[in-house]
Order: C-alpha cells, then sequence, then structure tokens
C-alpha cells in the first residue's frame, strides 16, 4: 500500500489510515467473508468502495460488506436462469419463447452427455447428414416431398431467397412487407439474400392481376408472407395460394410461402391457423415455418417443399452456416415424434397446453395461488405471442397483488427464482395461464430490504 521508500514509521502510518474515509479493498474482502473465487470478491469490493468514492460519502466496512456479498451472490449465479412466466404470453420472445416437452428435453440431455451419430450413417458406416433425423419425418407430417431445417425462422427465408432468386426478382404484396419482430424485416432479408423486391398492390389489397402485371424475364420467385404478428383489417383482398400456385407454374416461378407461426395441427385457437401441410398442399413449392412459434419446440427454421426447391437450399453455401445444431436436432425429432398423435402433442407440449387449456382449469390455479400469497382473482386476457395471432385472446385469469403496482414487479423480478408478472390498469397481476401447478409454490413475495415492504 505504501511506496517502499515511505518512512514506516508508526505515527505516518496511524494517520494515513485514519485519513482515509474508505475501507481498504484488503479489509472489505475479509470482512465480507464470501464462498467465492478471490478474484470476483476483490472485483466487487473494489468496485463497491469506488461507487461510494465517486458519490463522495463516506463508508465504514459495515456499510459495505452486505454490498459486497450481493453483488458477490449476483456475479456467481448464473446469468441465464430460469423465470417463472406470470405474463399470460405463452411464446414470450424475452422469455425463451416455448418451454420444452419433457420427451425434447430428455433427448438434449442424452445427445448432450455423449457422442451421437449426428452425421453418421450407423447402417452404411458413412458420413451421413444431421437432416436424417428430421427430414423423414416432416416428410410425414406435412406431405412435403423434401424438408430442410435451420437454426430459426428467418435463417429459413434468407436461405429459400438466397437459392431461388439471387440476383433477381421477388414479387410481395405491399401488405406483406412487414417487420416480423426485433428489426427483422422483409424487405431488408430479400435485399440480404441478393434479391430485388418487386412491390405489387396497395396494404389492403393485392390482386392476382397485380402479382402478374410484375411478372417479367428477371422474376425469380412470387413471396407470400403471412400475417402471424398483424392484421389488416376491414377493406382488404389477398390471393389466396392455390390461384397464386397456378401463376408461378405457368411462369416457372419459385414459390416462397413463408407461414412463420400458423400451425401443425389443427387445435384449440389455432384452429383458423393456416397448416403446414395445407400451405404444401395447396401448391407452395416451399413453406417456411419457425420451429418454436410453430411448433412449440427448439428455435429452429423449418423449409418443407418439392425435392428440387429444397435440394437448391441444401447445396446453397449459405446452408451451412444456418445449420442447425445437434442439441436443437435431438430436441426438434422428439417434438415432431410427439405431433404423430396429436392427443399427445396437446398433452404433452407445454406451449400447446398452455395455450389450450380450459379457461375454468386457469381460473382454479389462479385461486389457489390467491389463497398462498393474498391479492383478489381477476379475468384476463392472455396471448400467445412470438408474433403469432395477434388478435387471439386466451380468457384467463390471474392474481392481482396489493400494493404499488411497479414495485411489487420489480421485487418479483428479484426473488428466486425471478417471476415476470404484467401490470394491467395499475395493479401487479400474475397471470395464471402460464404458470404450470408445480411452480405456484415457487412464487413468492420477497420481503424486507429490496423487497416488498407491507
Ligand atoms: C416469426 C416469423 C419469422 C421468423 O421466425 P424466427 O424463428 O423468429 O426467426 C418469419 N416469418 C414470419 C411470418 C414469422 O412470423
Amino acid at each position: 500500500m505504501y511506496p517502499a521508500e515511505a518512512p514506516a514509521s508508526a505515527g505516518y502510518r496511524f494517520e494515513a489510515v485514519n485519513a482515509s474515509p474508505y475501507p481498504s479493498v484488503d479489509a472489505l474482502v475479509r470482512a465480507a467473508d464470501c464462498d467465492a473465487p478471490h478474484g470476483l470478491v476483490v472485483e466487487a469490493a473494489r468496485s463497491a468502495i469506488a461507487e461510494r468514492r465517486a458519490s463522495g460519502e463516506p463508508a465504514t466496512i459495515d456499510d459495505l460488506r452486505e454490498t459486497v456479498r450481493e453483488r458477490v451472490g449476483r456475479r456467481s449465479r448464473p446469468s441465464l436462469q430460469r423465470v417463472l412466466n406470470a405474463t399470460g404470453v405463452v411464446l414470450h420472445t424475452n422469455l425463451g419463447r416455448a418451454p420444452l416437452a419433457a420427451a425434447a428435453v430428455e433427448r438434449i440431455t442424452e445427445t448432450a452427455r455423449g457422442w451421437s451419430n449426428l452425421e453418421l450413417d450407423l447402417e452404411a458406416g458413412r458420413r451421413g447428414s444431421r437432416q436424417a433425423h428430421l427430414e423423414p419425418l416432416l416428410r410425414e407430417l406435412t406431405g412435403a416431398a423434401a424438408a430442410l431445417c435451420v437454426n430459426n425462422g428467418a435463417a429459413a427465408v434468407l436461405l429459400a431467397l438466397a437459392a431461388h432468386a439471387a440476383g433477381r426478382e421477388v414479387v410481395v404484396s405491399r401488405g406483406e412487407l412487414v417487420e416480423i419482430g426485433d428489426g427483422f424485416r422483409i424487405p431488408e432479408v430479400l435485399e440480404q439474400s441478393g434479391a430485388r423486391l418487386r412491390e405489387v398492390g396497395t396494404t389492403n389489397r393485392t390482386r392476382l392481376a397485380d402479382y402478374e402485371r410484375a411478372i417479367g424475364p428477371d422474376t425469380a420467385a412470387l413471396l407470400r408472407v403471412h400475417p402471424s404478428n398483424y392484421r389488416v383489417l376491414g377493406f382488404t383482398e389477398r390471393v389466396e395460394l392455390p390461384a397464386l400456385a397456378g401463376l408461378a407454374r405457368e411462369h416457372r416461378l419459385a414459390l416462397i410461402e413463408d407461414l412463420g407461426s400458423g400451425a401443425l395441427a389443427s387445435a384449440g385457437p389455432l384452429a383458423d391457423e393456416p397448416t403446414v401441410r395445407e400451405a404444401v398442399a395447396g401448391g407452395a413449392g416451399l413453406v417456411t415455418f419457425s420451429g418454436d412459434k410453430l411448433l412449440g419446440g427448439p428455435q429452429a427454421g423449418i423449409l418443407v417443399g418439392g425435392a428440387e426447391a429444397v435440394e437448391a437450399c441444401r447445396r446453397h453455401p449459405l446452408a451451412r452456416a444456418l445449420r442447425l445444431d445437434k442439441l436443437s436436432v435431438a430436441a426438434l425429432e422428439a417434438t415432431l415424434v410427439l405431433y404423430r398423435e396429436p392427443e399427445r402433442a396437446l398433452r404433452e407440449i407445454p406451449a400447446l397446453r398452455a395455450a389450450c387449456e380450459p379457461a375454468a382449469d386457469v381460473r382454479a390455479r389462479a385461486e389457489r395461488l390467491a389463497e398462498r400469497l393474498g391479492g383478489q382473482v381477476v379475468e384476463t386476457v392472455g396471448r400467445i405471442g412470438g408474433g403469432a395471432l395477434p388478435l387471439a385472446e386466451l380468457p384467463s385469469f390471474g392474481v392481482a397483488l396489493d400494493g404499488s403496482a411497479d414495485e411489487l414487479a420489480a421485487a418479483l423480478r428479484r426473488s428466486r427464482p425471478p417471476v415476470v408478472a404484467r401490470v394491467v390498469d395499475g395493479a401487479c397481476v400474475l397471470d395464471c395461464r402460464t404458470l404450470r401447478d408445480d411452480e405456484l409454490e415457487l412464487v413468492d413475495l420477497p420481503r424486507g430490504p429490496g423487497g416488498v415492504t407491507a
């Protein structure tokens, strides 16, 4: 602490120590007595002292000890952690969208633990393809001739456009030039793929003749984007898929249907969503969709369609850059297997189950939670989320807590596990559509410093 040449006189030392209105880092580290890597505790002590010094307020060891412990505790816990979703939004993008089915989790664990036949054909003893674990299932479930899986839905759209229309024109209705979420905009993805956008029609109405007039020698593809996260209501017109498919065939163009969300099985609030099978049967040469939004599976992007159309995507250099990792392959295979039995998919895929659960069951859960925490059971409106079915309202129930909504919500986020509630009409509400029965007992209102004071 002292320069080597400093006189080590007792008087000098005494004065120097007492002159500082802050403890030394060493002393604070010892006083905090944390069971954590030394460097982490030193860093926490140093930053706690530095902050106090910057504020100009003096501090003793006792003032700073708890701050250091809290900081060390926070830094020792994983940053990515489980939270309880009390928002009523099933596929909440900020909360990781879809919780996986138990079967998918098991397959992830098993695949992660050891080596696997990810790219080995066990029969032939030759190099195989990771797609071989998914393609037969996707063909079976969608009726398509071929399938390819990539890292997410956006990647699927990018790859489809790059493989089929780079350097040429893609015709898209003005009503479908949308932003899908967090800056993912159809016109920009199109530009990145190397294709050129040819807009047709108007925001609310586009007719077959609009597409027809736009087709020229440079046209490579027609793209239809499913309005999964928005709706144009009122005086609207959109060309049905079979009519567009006829036009594409006549002019030998690729037809790409970006479903995004939608449904694989028709169930509950998803009953009116276009299914992948319908899109394939309707003549879309390539259908793209999202593994978590549409299936309640892992993050993935899926392309299904004609053998040649999919093969062009498979051969494109981007396919390698966008490929799906092995843990997602494992989870996606297990999730797809569940869809072979739609009733089982409804029971075992948490996102489907949460979206389709009868409101009476949600209410019963809210009543049990209110008994534990206090507060009133209230009617709420849940959502599918993730940009899917923006207008679909899921009748739901929650517990409105007594107290300042913002303070309660902040305290719940700090509890362990963190609980993400929602603030409705000035009240902090725990929506029970997205809480599971076995999660109720984990919801707790922290009290005391930093928590909620009654
Ligand atoms: C969500 C969505 C995508 C992107 O899918 P991600 O899996 O989020 O990348 C693409 N198209 C549509 C229509 C979507 O709704």
